[in-house]
């Protein structure tokens, strides 16, 4: 996963510029005088538990409205009770029969209820539906990169799905001489022995999707391979990659639900967690020296700070091996506490004075 700095809240939080698009949307439509606007007013405030029940009650007194169900709905999908929601976003769609901006979020919502029930084809139904009628700009986005981080798209059409108890696979119709059970064997096996290490997993299974190469990631319209979004359970790799990075870092996400995460320390358990037992330290040294020795030093507590100071062929490997010293000089139960805020500042009240002795002489092994 290329890593850019995050906090996690809930994860539609986590997709706070889907929910702000959401949201904006919402308020440009809602001037309507109709039974739906002191709904919207709650369903802005975030109030979704409310929202529901003022809903109910409209819905029962023969006040409802496409609106209505749709406020109903999506804010059902909120508070996760993706089940309830599908009875409102239906009756929301079936209202809107000009298919508008309410038939358009109706179906992107019944897209988002789909895919956490696990139905991937009836979510790729309601998204195509959604961008389709192209009714709003942000619906229309919205369902288009579902799609596509979900592997629904018209791109993925000929690929082949293999569901595992811990992966919901999609297998590019390009890969040539795979062998589709032994890859999900040993994935299988890998999450066993990572979530094992970390005592935890994710509740729902990582839907992971594998390229031949990037080009052909490049034509879907997905960024560098790999990557993987544990708020949305999910990964993207190519052949090739070392099967334990990219589950590490959705395992690591769910079992300690980290709040502050920096580069070093999140690529550096997912390389140290990578399976192949490779000496990282080495890897590091050699990446060095291949970059100019002594005028590429980049101190610890620097790279730390700003995870974008060194190319990914040298930090990848150093953070790795710096996260296996913590580990080594440490141990696991201070690391899992210091885990859940990764920054240097945290480091040092977790592991104190010991901290800037374990890193001088971590510098000292990478520099020789
Ligand atoms: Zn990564």
């Amino acid at each position: 996963m290329r890593f850019t700095n995050i906090s996690k809240a809930h994860w539609f939080l986590a997709n706070a510029i889907f929910l702000l698009t959401i949201l904006s949307t919402t308020l440009v439509f809602a001037q309507a005088n109709g039974p739906a606007d002191a709904l919207w007013e709650l369903y802005k405030e975030g109030n979704f538990a409310e929202v529901v029940v003022q809903g109910k009650l409209l819905i029962n007194t023969d006040k409802e409205t496409a609106q209505v169900n749709l406020a109903v709905g999506r804010s059902l999908v909120h508070l996760e009770k993706y089940d309830d929601s599908f009875v409102y976003l239906t009756k929301a769609v079936q209202l809107d029969s000009d298919k508008t901006w309410v038939y358009a979020w109706g179906q992107v919502y019944l897209g988002m209820a789909n895919w956490k029930m696990g139905d991937y084809a009836r979510a790729g139904q309601a998204f195509i539906l959604a961008r389709d009628c192209n009714a709003t700009r942000n619906a229309t986005r919205n369902a288009t990169t579902y799609m596509t981080r979900l592997g629904l798209s018209e791109s993925y059409a000929n690929w082949q799905s293999f569901e595992t108890d811990n992966f919901s696979f999609l297998f590019s119709d390009r890969l040539e001489d795979f062998d589709k059970v032994k890859f999900a064997t040993r994935h299988e096996e890998a999450f066993l022995n990572i979530s094992q290490w970390f005592g935890g997993q994710p509740d729902e299974k990582i839907r992971f999707l594998l390229y031949a190469n990037q080009e052909e990631a490049d034509e879907a319209g997905v960024g560098t391979l790999g990557f993987s979004k544990p708020t949305m359970f999910l990964t993207h790799a190519r052949i090739g990659q070392t099967v334990g990075h990219e589950m590490t870092h959705n395992i690591a996400f769910h079992a300690l639900n980290p709040q502050t995460m920096t580069g070093l320390i999140n690529e550096g358990i997912a390389v140290h967690m990578d399976q192949t037992g490779r000496n990282q330290l080495k890897r590091a040294r050699k990446a060095r020296k291949d970059k100019g020795g002594e005028s590429f030093n980049v101190s610890i507590p620097a790279i730390w700070k700003d995870w974008t100071l060194a190319p990914d062929e040298y930090s990848y490997p150093l953070a790795g091996a710096f996260v296996a010293r913590l580990l080594e000089k440490g141990g696991k139960e201070k690391f899992f506490e210091f885990f859940t805020d990764q920054s240097y500042e945290h480091a040092q009240e977790i592991y104190g004075q010991d901290l800037n002795q374990w890193v001088r002489e971590f510098e000292e092994d990478l520099y020789k």
